[in-house]
């Protein structure tokens, strides 16, 4: 057989599990469980910039400064600033499809957050709409504490 002739080859497909868990993070974890139990959406705040980073971050993307300490408290309210429709179905999707998957820029944000949108068609969204997070009535232990955003 030659170094590169792989016709000789048996495949044999296969499926894993996987399940996994991972630490958030010190500001993600802050994040989601603020989301969980006082159903406030915060940010972070670059006091050189007076840019909102939200979901937050360690560091500010602009000036380097270590902005971990600035937490705000943004809105539940924002504007779709693009979005696609998830038309592909898979089994680990959070909704059946077709769904709106969106960026959105909550109000006193600087930076958009992806999540779903419901309450319009497909076919019908545009960006500039206006849209409210509407949050789990469960707790989900993930960003689907807030269970989707809807058009308002
Ligand atoms: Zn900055």
């Amino acid at each position: 057989m030659q170094k590169d002739d792989f016709s000789k080859s048996y495949v044999v497909e296969g499926k894993l599990a996987l399940p996994y868990t991972y630490f958030a993070g010190r500001l993600g974890s802050t994040f989601l469980t603020t989301i969980r139990d006082q159903q406030k959406i915060m940010g972070v705040r670059c006091n050189q910039c007076s840019k909102v980073f939200v979901p937050p971050r360690q560091t500010c993307e602009r000036c380097l400064s270590d902005i971990r300490e600035n937490w705000v408290t943004l809105e539940n309210t924002g504007e779709v600033i693009n979005f696609t429709v998830v038309r592909e179905h898979d089994k680990h999707l959070p909704r059946k499809t077709p769904y709106i998957l969106g960026m959105i820029r909550l109000d006193g944000a600087d930076t958009p957050m992806v999540h779903i949108i419901e309450g319009v068609n497909p076919e019908s969204v545009s960006e500039g709409m206006r849209v409210k997070a509407v949050f789990a009535a469960e707790s989900e232990g993930t960003i689907l504490e807030i269970d989707h955003f809807i058009i308002s």
